[in-house]
Formats: C-alpha cells, sequence, structure tokens
C-alpha cells in the first residue's frame, strides 16, 4: 500500500464530488428544469466548475502525482492505482501547459458561442456564427500548440484528447479504406432504393405505447433499474454519476416508430458500460468509460450489430406487433428488418443509416484536418462541406442550417471529436466478429439470450473503465489491435445481401 496515495484520495473524493453536482444539474437542465433557468443556474455551474478546477488542480495533488510517478512509489501501487496516477498525470501536464487566464478566457468564450451558434443555426445565418467560430479555432490551434509534442501533427494533439493514440496517419488509413470500399456501394444502392420499403414506420405511432416498447427494450438488453432511470429530453443522451446511477433518456417522435426504440438501445448500450465498471474504481478518475471511441462502440454494438440484425427481433417482434396490431400486423419480420437497415445518402448526420453515418464523419474529418493545417478560411467552410457532400454522398444541403450549422461540437471547442462516432461502429464490428469466435450469438439472440453476450463484454471492456485504454482492451479481448477490415467486411456483406447487389 502507498501512503502518498491514500494521501491523494481525498483530493480525489472532493473533485469527484463537484463533478457530481455539475453533472446532476446538467442532467436536470436538459431534463426538468424550466426554459429560463439557465442564466441564474448558470452562475452556480460557474462556481462550481472553478472549485472542480481547483481540488484536482493544485501543487498539493500536483506534487503527490509527481512523488506516485516514481518508479519507487509505483511499485506500490495495484494495477488500477497505476492507472489513475498515470491518466491524471497524463492530464495534468497538458493542462498546465495553457496559461491559466487563456484558459479562462476560452472558458468564457464557449459559454458565448453556444447560444450564438444555435441562434445562426436557426435562422441559417452562418456569417453570424463566422467571427465567434474563428475565434475558437484561434484559441484551439493555440491551446494545441502548447501541448504539441515531437513527431505530433497540432490535429494528433486534439484527437488525442478523445482516443489515446489515435493519430491523422491511423485515421487516414481508416477513411482511406472506407471511401475505396464503400463509396462505390453507396452509388450501386442509389439505383436500387425501390428494393426496401420503410413507409409503414412513419404512420402514427402513439407516444405512450412507444414508451411502453422503449421500456421493454431497455429492460430486455439488461439496462438496471435498480441503478438507473429513464428520461426524456430534446436529443437523447446518457449520463453517469457512478456505476449504481446511470441515466439515459429519450426522444418521442408519433410518425417515428424506429426514432425512439433504436435510440433506447443505443443510449442502453451506453449505460450498460457504465454499469459494468467495477465497483473497486467507480467514483475514481478511471470509474468510467475509457474513450469516446470505445464509448460509441458499445452503443452502437446494441444499436447497429445486434439491434438491426434479424436475430434480435426474430423472438421479440410478435411483441411489438402487439403494441401496434393496426399499423404492423400485415408487416413481416423480414420486412421489418429490410425496413430498419434501409441506406440512403442524406444531409444530417444524426439521421444517417449505418452504410452512409461514416462518410457523414469522413467530411468533418477532412475538413478539421484542413482546419488545422491552415488549408481553409471560415469563410470558406461552407463551400467546402457542400463540395464534399456532393462528392461523397451526391447530396447538396439546401441551406446551411442542413448543412455546416447543423453540429453544435464545434461551438464548444471539440475539434477532434467526430471521429470517435465511426471509430465506434468500426470497433464494434471488430469486437462483434471476435464475439462470434467466442460464441453462437445468433444462436443466443434468438433464444433471448442477451446476458451471455452482456457478461462477456463487461468481463473484457466494461469492468476495467478506464484503466485500459482502447488499443490495449482490443488486444487483450481479440488478440489483434485496431483494424477496419472487420467494419468494411461487415458493411459490405450486409448490404450486398440487402440491396441484391
Ligand atoms: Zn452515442
Amino acid at each position: 500500500m502507498s501512503e502518498l496515495f491514500e494521501q491523494l484520495k481525498p483530493h480525489l473524493e472532493r473533485a469527484y464530488a463537484f463533478q457530481t453536482a455539475l453533472r446532476a444539474i446538467s442532467w436536470d437542465n436538459s431534463t426538468l428544469a424550466p426554459r429560463e433557468a439557465i442564466e441564474n443556474t448558470s452562475k452556480a455551474i460557474g462556481i462550481l466548475s472553478g472549485e472542480e478546477y481547483k481540488a484536482q488542480v493544485n501543487d498539493e495533488v500536483k506534487g503527490l502525482l509527481k512523488e506516485l510517478e516514481a518508479p519507487g512509489e509505483q511499485e506500490k501501487l495495484n494495477d488500477s492505482e497505476r492507472a489513475l496516477v498515470r491518466k491524471m498525470g497524463k492530464g495534468l501536464r497538458k493542462l498546465e501547459k495553457i496559461p491559466a487566464e487563456e484558459y479562462q478566457a476560452y472558458s468564457e468564450l464557449l459559454a458565448k458561442s453556444y447560444p450564438v451558434w444555435e441562434q445562426a443555426k436557426n435562422n441559417n445565418d452562418y456569417a453570424s456564427f463566422a467571427p465567434v467560430l474563428q475565434e475558437v479555432i484561434s484559441s484551439q490551434k493555440r491551446f494545441r500548440r502548447y501541448q504539441q509534442e515531437e513527431g505530433q501533427t497540432l490535429y494528433d494533439v486534439a484527437l488525442d484528447e478523445y482516443e489515446e493514440g489515435f493519430t491523422v496517419e491511423i485515421l487516414d488509413d481508416f477513411f482511406g479504406k472506407l471511401r475505396t470500399a464503400l463509396v462505390p456501394l453507396i452509388k450501386q444502392i442509389r439505383e436500387k432504393q425501390e428494393l426496401v420499403q420503410d413507409g409503414f414506420l412513419n404512420q402514427n405511432y402513439p407516444i405512450e405505447k412507444q414508451k411502453e416498447l422503449c421500456r421493454f427494450l431497455a429492460e430486455y438488453i439488461g439496462f438496471d433499474f435498480n441503478r438507473g432511470v429513464m428520461a426524456e429530453s430534446e436529443h437523447p443522451f446518457t449520463t453517469n454519476f457512478h456505476n449504481h446511477d446511470v441515466r439515459i433518456t429519450n426522444h418521442f417522435h408519433e410518425d417515428r416508430l424506429d426514432f425512439a426504440c433504436f435510440s433506447v438501445i443505443h443510449e442502453g448500450g451506453h449505460a450498460l458500460y457504465e454499469q459494468g465498471i467495477d465497483d473497486g474504481i467507480t467514483m475514481t478518475p478511471i470509474g468510467e468509460g475509457t474513450s469516446m471511441g470505445m464509448h460509441e462502440s458499445q452503443s452502437r454494438f446494441y444499436e447497429n450489430n445486434l439491434g438491426r440484425s434479424r436475430a434480435f427481433w426474430m423472438p421479440i417482434y410478435h411483441k411489438v406487433q402487439e403494441l401496434f396490431p393496426e399499423q404492423l400486423g400485415g408487416v413481416g419480420l423480414e420486412e421489418f428488418y429490410r425496413a430498419i437497415n434501409k441506406s440512403a445518402p442524406s444531409l444530417i448526420r444524426t439521421e444517417a443509416d449505418e452504410l452512409t453515418y461514416p462518410f457523414h464523419v469522413m467530411i468533418r474529418y477532412e475538413i478539421e484536418k484542413m482546419i488545422f493545417q491552415g488549408e481553409v478560411s471560415v469563410e470558406e467552410l461552407p463551400a467546402v462541406w457542400n463540395r464534399k457532400y456532393q462528392e461523397y454522398l451526391g447530396v447538396s444541403p439546401d441551406s446551411d442550417t442542413n448543412g455546416i450549422l447543423q453540429d453544435m461540437h464545434w461551438s464548444g471547442g471539440s475539434f477532434g471529436y467526430f471521429p470517435s462516432y465511426a471509430l465506434g461502429s468500426a470497433i464494434a464490428a471488430q469486437i462483434c466478429h471476435h464475439i462470434k469466435q467466442v460464441m453462437p450469438l445468433e444462436e443466443y439472440l434468438e433464444a433471448k439470450n442477451l446476458a451471455a453476450v452482456r457478461e462477456y463484454l463487461k468481463e473484457h471492456i466494461h469492468k476495467y473503465g478506464g484503466a485500459r485504454n482502447t488499443q490495449e482492451l482490443l488486444l487483450a479481448m481479440t488478440g489483434e489491435a485496431f483494424n477496419p477490415d472487420y467494419y468494411i467486411a461487415y458493411l459490405t456483406e450486409k448490404y450486398t445481401e440487402l440491396y441484391q447487389l
């Protein structure tokens, strides 16, 4: 046991307490708080954020971490303590390189930029957002320059924030492979659109019945209602206080059955990850999912690899029909399966199907890379955006609202975040391939045995939280580092069959 680690604990607990309060307020703001609450509540958020920062970044913690990183002291730590020290040390060193006044000014800039973006989006007015975006980009590039290490491109530094070890080199290779393999597939499918009909998913589906179905689906995949709750919000999301309190939200549209169904399976996948974290590390800096990409792999594994398969619905589709006899009584399982997998290029990322989705991400990745390499001005961005949509997906945005202004990420300075969405799908496909080697997945699904796969994921991914990174988890579980070939094979096989190519 390390005496020094014991001294670190109260600091961690203090930071954790502020963090929990902030998450509770944030959850409340997105679900139940009245519209006009935010202006006053944001003052409390500001103070709590400052306290959280001070609890983690102070001379005492810095001193302790430095001593704990020394080889002699490392020997006294167990695996998860070592991982925690490593993670905190890395984060602290990155943060320290940014002067405190600049960090403060940047936080204020971000607080202002969100409403500017929101209004610009509502008014289809990119020009009003451009100056703020310029400021955010300049700050981001300056910060990343402070943090840059030898051999890293500026954009590598941003990427590392969301997915450790995933560089421009790895992502160029990843997206290059997707482009080569999938652009022709998307073009072929465009000519065979009539093969898959999904109009019946857009009939009137009473929301109360949809809620019943979603509750059933959450329980079915193993969401533990004794350690989690569901609520409604504008956009579905998951938040976690600790492994015994994980919350998901959903949003219901009367004329879109698939939206709520797949949202609850998706967020449920995120939630299973957080509920599966080991008791020994919850409420610590390594007590949650290891990265954005790994988190998204869990949600997409449930949503797509399981949730959009025939075997998943086979034992439960009759239940869906019973809930909606008028709408789905005459629709067979095969027809339902095809509809929930329909692929058609579209303008909005969050509404894209499984096959075209990574291209929405690739477009953002390419643009972010250009921004960080200084190859494009803020004024030119909408034109570049529209050109790339035409090139990869064959569609042209009818407005900036449906084009470059659609996502909030850039207004929040989240450059380097988008690739995690596509990485998540690719990691999910690799995991799915592996799981099929170690268990008869389809048979299990057909027999309603979701516990086997849930336990497997818990044992090999979830329980470790942030103690191991994505590459370490993949290597230990599958014997192989990240490999996008499984993703390409999965999509090619699935859509070739679906559209009889
Ligand atoms: Zn997600």
